[in-house]
Formats: structure tokens, sequence, C-alpha cells
């Protein structure tokens, strides 16, 4: 191929000074086929350490180099051909450096009719002008008519470029080292901003942790005070029984009609010292069971329980009690299986307060109790027709001693509700109300069917 092309340019080497000859066509015909500045140094560089090797290896013997350019490919590559016009007298060249082989694309020593040929070559970028036909006749005619420099034009052509290379070696570095130290700088602040960061976590982490030990402790001296009045509540309750169970039994020995007979005035008082003392008797009793339940000494009794057999009894027991005729007690059957695993007793008490209570708070109309079986849980519910309890109250009448003010004529100690809430809670369920002020109020207890 390289016969039918006609080389871009021939000359020849054959003394030192044609090294810097060589050098300087090289990079002429390299910038005119269109290589990069980088590579056209690269080229000349790689040529002038062949062209000195291969006079080297001539090692003073007259033999000529003739040096071929050319474009191969059409467009795409340049190669340059240094080969020997006569035959090396040791007859094979090896190139010295490895380094050159780096400067060009390929560069290979290949026999031609029996002598060396060192080839290489350096593609040509595709943004280069092409090289038609025509072109290439053009660079031919330019490469020709250039007049080439001397040896000392071609030295300082070299040392312009190494000042311009070590010149920008030395930028590079400069900009390096600036680089580094802002990188340098940007790691400081950020370890400073890493070590306030962990600072400030550290700091917050103490709040914390003090805030749980405060906390903690809060709720130990809150659990110390609830204990210490639950036992109080259980202490007095318990030694006020026996006198005021004492001062009921004395009034109605006063009253009985075996003994002396006493004025209208005298029975009056009595009766009045009996009906305060059977009040504060049930308060007593009441704060007991409250401190009982609170103190967690109340343990629940399991076993199934039939609720018809608990709604048949208070059905019986509460009737007595609805002394108003405008007033109807309703204790609906209960649907079956009617059981649950809960404690009778507990269950029972709960249920007589709620209507209990609802008796003692409806004028006219019901009250009425009614069962539910919803999935694994009962909803027992006491509902009334009585006066209501307005929404802001309806938490207020669980706490301790509370009364809907207005209902106090009605007697009761306002220990009920929060009892039986308690009641509720240790058999694992739970104890509502719904009210409306004028229309009635139905308390709901949700237990579960089997133990929780
Ligand atoms: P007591 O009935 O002994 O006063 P409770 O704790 O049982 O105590 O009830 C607290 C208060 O809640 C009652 O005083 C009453 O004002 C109100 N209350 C309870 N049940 C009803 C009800 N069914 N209808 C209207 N108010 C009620």
């Amino acid at each position: 191929m390289t016969g039918a092309v006609e080389p871009l340019l021939l000359m020849a080497l054959r003394v030192e000074q044609d090294i810097f000859l060589i050098r300087q066509r090289g990079r002429e015909v390299a910038a005119a086929v269109g290589l990069e500045h980088q590579d056209q140094v690269r080229l000349a560089t790689a040529l002038s350490e062949v062209a000195r090797d291969l006079l080297h290896a001539a090692a003073g013997a007259d033999v000529a180099f003739g040096a071929v350019f050319e474009a191969v490919d059409g467009r795409h590559h340049l190669r340059v051909d240094l080969a020997p016009v006569r035959p090396l007298p040791d007859g094979w060249y090896e190139p010295r450096s490895g380094a050159v082989a780096r400067l060009v694309d390929t560069l290979s020593v290949v026999g031609s009719e029996g002598d060396t040929v060192v080839r290489m070559s350096r593609r040509i970028p595709a943004n280069a002008q092409a090289l038609t036909p025509e072109r290439l006749a053009e660079l031919r005619a330019e490469l020709g008519q250039v007049v080439p420099g001397s040896a000392l034009d071609e030295l300082a052509t070299q040392n312009a470029q190494l000042i311009a290379a070590l010149d920008e070696v030395r930028s590079q570095r400069d900009e390096l080292a600036v680089l580094n130290a802002e990188l340098e700088e940007t790691n400081r602040g950020v370890m400073a901003l890493y070590t306030q960061l962990s600072e400030e976590l550290e700091e917050t982490n103490r709040g914390v942790v003090a805030l749980y030990a405060e906390l903690d402790e809060k709720s130990a001296q809150l659990r110390a005070a609830s204990e210490s009045k639950s036992r109080f509540l259980a202490n007095v309750s318990h030694e006020l029984r026996a006198p005021v169970t004492a001062i009921i039994g004395l009034g109605r020995l006063l009253t009985d009609s075996a003994s002396d007979p006493l004025t209208a005035a005298q029975s009056e008082q009595i009766g009045l010292i009996r009906s305060s003392a059977t009040d504060l008797l049930t308060l007593v009793n009441d704060l007991l069971d409250l401190a009982k339940a609170e103190s967690g000494r109340i343990e629940p009794d399991w076993a199934e329980v039939d609720l018809r057999v608990v709604f048949g009894q208070l059905r019986g027991t509460l009737r007595a009690l609805s002394a108003r005729p405008e007033v109807e007690l309703v204790v609906e059957e209960p649907p079956t299986p009617a059981v649950v695993v809960s404690d009778e007793v507990l269950l029972a008490q709960v249920l007589r307060n709620l209507l209990h209570n609802g008796l003692k708070f409806t004028e006219r109309g019901e009250v009425r109790m009614r069962a539910e079986r919803l999935g694994d849980r009962w909803r027992l519910t006491v509902a009334d027709t009585g006066a209501g309890i307005p929404a802001e109250l309806q938490e207020r009448i669980f706490e301790e001693f509370y009364q809907v003010p207005g209902n106090t004529r009605v007697r009761g100690t306002g220990l009920g509700l929060p009892y039986a809430r308690r009641l509720v809670t240790l058999l694992g369920g739970t104890l509502e109300l719904t009210s409306e002020p004028g229309r009635g109020s139905t308390f709901t207890v949700t237990l579960p069917v089997e133990r929780a």
C-alpha cells in the first residue's frame, strides 16, 4: 500500500545536524496534517530519538536514512518510516528506549527487503481537515516550499517548548498546592463542624438521660405517694369502722321498744345520729374498697361466669330498690351462650353500682341493662332516661369524691364510679360513659370473653 501512496515528504538523515532537521520537519508535517500541538511535539521528539539511535547504530559508517512521511488510510494516520538507504553494518537495529514508544501510537521495527525499517504512526484527530487527494497535493507543495531552519533554530524552538512545558508543570504544581491548601482548610472546617456536632449531640444526650432519670424519680415518688394514700385510707377506714358500727348499734338499742321510752325530740335526734352514722359507715366501706382496689390487693377469682345468672340476681335485688313507680327497671335476658371468664362477685358489684346510680338519678322513664356479644368481647350497658351528665363532667365523675353539682340531694359518696372503673380494669375491660343532659346516660362495660 505504501508504494501506491505518494509520500508527503522525503528527506535524508546522514549527520548529527540532520537530527534537528528531522525533528523540525516532523513537527511541520504533523502540524500540516492536523495533529494537536502536544502530539506534534511527541512525534517530533520520537523522531529525533529514533534518528539519534539509528545514527548511533550506523556507528559512524556512511549510512544515510530516508525518512518518509505519509498519510495512511486516506486520512486517519500519519506514518513515518525511517529506513537506511544502505544496509546497516550490524544488519539489525533495536530501539534503545521503550519510553519512545509511548510518545506515538505504534512504533515497530520491520524488515523491508532484508533491512531494518523503523515505522511509527500517530492517529490524526477526527476533527482535523480531511486529507483529500487535493489537500494532500497541497500539503506536499507546502512542505516542499518550507525552507528548513538551521540546527540552532530547531534548538531554540526545542528550548522554547521545553520552557513552556516546564512552565506548565510549574503552574500545575502551584494549582495543586493551592488546591491542597483549600482541601486542608475544608477538612479543618469539616472536622470542627463534626466536633461541634458531636459535642452538641453529647450535650443533648446528657440532657435526655438526666430528664429520664428525673422522670423515673418522679414516677417512683408518685407511686410511693399513691401507695401511702391507699395505705392511709385503708388504715383510717378500718379504724373508723368499729366505732361507727358501735354508734349505729347503740342508737338501735336506745330506740328499741324494750328500752326506756324517749321523748319525741330525743327519738328524732337519735334517728338523725343513726342515719348519719349509717352514711359514715357507707363512706368508710367505700373508702376501704377503693383503697384495696388501688393497692392492687384485689385478686380476681377467675371462673366461667354465666351472665344470665348475674343478670337474674341483680334483677331480683334491685327491683326492691326502685322505689319510684315512674321508673321501670328492665334487665334484658343476655343472648346465649352467655358465658364470660371473669370474677362473678366483682362483676356483679360493678353492675349493681351502675344500676343503683341509674335508679338514683332517674326521675321517670326506665333504667335498662342489656348484654351484647361483639366478637371476642361482651358489651354490657346500663342506660337510663335520667338527668344526664354534661360533656365536660363526663370524665370527672370517675374521680374520687366527685359529684355533679345539683345532684347532691341524692345521697352518695362519689366513690362508686372510680371504684367500678378500677374493678373493670382489673377484669381486663373498660368502663365508658355516653350521656346527653336531659335525655339520659349510658354506662358501657366492655369485657373480654376469655381472660386477657
Ligand atoms: P355517688 O353515686 O356515690 O355520688 P358515684 O361515683 O357513683 O358516686 O357517682 C359520682 C357522680 O356521678 C354522682 O354523684 C352523680 O352526680 C353522677 N352520676 C353517676 N351516675 C349517674 C347517672 N346514671 N345519671 C346521672 N348522674 C350520675
